[in-house]
Formats: structure tokens, sequence, C-alpha cells
């Protein structure tokens, strides 16, 4: 008999009933070490006070209102992000897949409306990911996501990952935009370095097609930086933004630059729930954290002393890691085992990681993790090779 819940999951039997900063807690008392986040969602950890806060007050007062009316949250939640980044509007969204769908729509919209309808393809990457919506399915067009579903949007091209000579052959005068991940996050914690990102931004602008970046993932502080994209010291045209904006309410946002959004004319577009008061009222929250350069140097200082000690943990149990890589606290242990395996012992020892393709296991924890708990990570991690070592 099928479950009552829809079993697109493999669940693990672990039920967790309180969650305090970088633990969670299971219904039988076990306090478990998050380095997952909820896959990079809860930036601020669990339970942060001040998004409790903005929660519980905004939650007193009014949840939710039409898009026909002014949000104010939304409207300072919109202020922030565009005096932060290279955005002049922001659209609100509940996902990371509803972002693409928009991403999707304002390139090619942008195109339409300049007299070139003709301009409608997408060029996206092996290994990516962009959620489960049919944009974001066609756009990673992997076989497991897209087996079954057809017949999918048409219009998404695909390359392999960093190979940028294809690039230059497949842009032509139908493409609308190219669509990455500045790091792959589900694809294997796989970086684009900052040389090649500024040459597919230049690339961009020398064929004449929007650069579209999916920081769903490895956005908000996750790399040291408010943006990823920010290293290597380029912009893009639309972003699209999710996870860690929330801190854990469900919200996403796609950034773009007035002229990538000029299509984007009152009707074009709209959402029930997106930029709610709740949603903006807690990512308001999210951002006097995370935007502050103080709380971004301390991701920096964090994510040094982290991989330092991790790279101590690979020369340690060489049958088991291969390599770590990735960006701020943003990384992935490369393993020998298979990843769920890994992710496995990691419960027996008490410490949550996240599996990803390419052999890799993620570690995403919250960005407010302390030095002490990165130690006691190291150990928790340490237990887990261990145990496989010997099993
Ligand atoms: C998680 C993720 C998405 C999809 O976000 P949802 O909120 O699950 O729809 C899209 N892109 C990237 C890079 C992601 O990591």
């Amino acid at each position: 008999m099928i479950p009552s819940v829809l079993p697109t999951y493999t669940r693990a039997p672990l039920h967790f009933v309180k969650g305090e900063g970088s633990w969670l807690v299971e219904e039988d008392g076990r306090r478990f070490l998050d380095l997952g986040s909820g896959i990079a969602v809860n930036a601020l950890g669990h339970a942060h006070p001040a998004l409790v806060a903005a929660l519980t007050e905004q939650a007193g007062k009014l949840w939710h209102v039409s898009n026909l009316y002014e949000i104010p949250q939304q409207q300072a939640l919109a202020d922030k992000l565009v005096g932060a980044t290279f955005a002049d509007t922001v659209f609100f969204t509940n996902s990371g897949t509803e972002a693409c769908e928009l991403a999707v729509k304002m390139a090619r919209k942008y195109w339409y409306d300049k007299g070139l309808p003709e301009k409608t393809d997408i060029i996206a990457f092996s290994g990516s990911f962009h959620g489960r919506s049919s944009a974001g399915i066609a756009a990673a067009g992997s076989e497991k996501m897209v087996k079954g579903f057809g017949p999918l949007l048409p219009g998404f091209k695909h390359l392999d990952w960093r190979d940028f000579d294809a690039l230059k052959d497949a842009i032509d005068d139908n493409t609308a935009a190219v669509l990455l991940e500045p790091i792959q996050g589900e694809g294997g914690i796989r970086p684009l370095p900052d040389d090649e990102l500024k040459a597919i931004r230049a690339l961009c602008d020398e064929k004449g097609c929007l650069l579209v970046l999916d920081e769903v993932q490895c956005g908000m502080g996750r790399t040291g930086r408010l943006f990823a994209h920010e290293w290597a010291g380029i912009v893009p045209d639309i972003m699209m933004v999710a996870k860690g904006i929330g801190g854990g309410f469900p919200l996403g946002a796609v950034l773009a630059t007035e002229e990538a959004a000029s299509g984007m004319t009152a009707g074009t577009h709209g959402s029930t729930y997106g930029g709610n008061p709740l949603g903006c009222a807690v990512g308001c929250a999210v951002m006097d954290h995370v935007a502050e350069p103080e709380f971004l140097a301390e991701v920096n200082r964090k994510a040094g002393f982290l991989r330092q000690k991790l790279e101590g943990l690979i020369a340690a149990h060489p049958d088991i890691f291969e390599e770590v890589r990735g960006s701020g606290l943003m990384l992935g242990l490369k393993v020998k085992p298979a990843p769920a395996e890994f992710v496995k012992a990691g419960y027996e020892a008490l410490v949550i990681t996240v599996p990803a393709a390419d052999n890799v296991v993620r570690l995403l924890p919250a960005l407010t993790i302390s030095d002490d708990e990165i130690a006691e990570a190291i150990a928790r991690l340490d237990a887990a090779a261990s145990a496989l070592e010997t099993a």
C-alpha cells in the first residue's frame, strides 16, 4: 500500500523535535551536530532568537495579504537586497524552483521585447540542479530528473560543466541566456573557478546573451561573501536565490538588473504567497545578520579553520576520504565508500551530513557554527570514518 506521504524521498528514521543553533534533538533525546542545515537553509542555525522574534512578532499582526496591495516587509527586504547587490529589482517566490521559472520567463521576455523573439534558448550544464518544476528539470536535463516526465519544456541546451570551448560554439543567435550555479551543489560541490566565471561573463557580453546565476545554494553568505559570484568580481543579469534567505521559512527571490527585468511589466508574472509579510519579515532579519561585513568575515575565518581541520581528517583516513573541495562553509568531502554509507555512519556518530552526486558528502553547517562546534564536528566525522574503516 502506498504510504500516506507520497514516497518520493528515501528517509532516514530520525525524528527531530527541536533545533538549537547547530544542534538537532531527536525524539529519544540524542543531540546531533547538524552539518546539513536542512540543505543550506538554516543559515543562522535553528531557532535563532532574532528570527524567532521576527516571525512571532509578524505572526501576531498580519500573515497574508495579496500582492494587490503594498507590503511594507516585502518592500523593506527588496530594498535591502538591492542595496547589497548588483540588482535593481526583486521578485519574491516561495522556493528555488519558482525562482527558476521566473528567471527563464524573464530572460525570454527580455529578448522578445527587444524585437528578437527567436532568442529563447537557455544553455545549462551537466551536473546542475535548478529545482523540480518543469523549467527546473528541463534546465538540469539529467536522466534521473526528467525520465518519464516528457514532453519537456523546449529550448534548453546542455553542455559539459566547465567546457568553455563548447560554450563558445553553442551560443548563437537563438541563445537567450546561460544559466549556471557558481558552485554546483547537488552535483557534488563542483566550483567554477573565478577566472572561468569571468570568461563566461565576458563571452555572454560579447555574444549578446544574458547570464543567469543560480545562487539558491551557494548564496546568502555561504561562501563568505553575500553571493558567490562576488569572488569573481562579476555581476549576473539575473540571479535566483532561495534556501538561506528565509533561514528556514519558505522564501525565494529573483534579483535582476533594470535592463534584464525590463520585459516584466504589470500582469506578466505573479504569485499568491510570494513576498508575504511573514516570509519577508524573517528574510529582513536574515539579511540584517548575513549581509554584515563582520558576519561574513567570521564565516571566512571559520571556513579557514574548518578547512584546515578537514585536511587533517583526510590525511588520517586515506581509505575513506579523497579530497575536500568547495568554498567557505559550502564544502564537499569526496569519499571512497558510497556517500550514503558515510552519511549513515555519521548518524551513528551523531553528526548530520548530506550526500551529493560525484561521490561527495556535503558539509553545509549553520553560518553561525562556533569554533568549539567545528572541533566537535571533526571529532564526530573522525568517529564515522573510523567506524567505516573497521566495518
Ligand atoms: C535547492 C536548489 C534549487 C531548488 O530549490 P527549491 O526551493 O527546492 O525549489 C534550485 N537550485 C539550486 C542550486 C538548489 O540548490
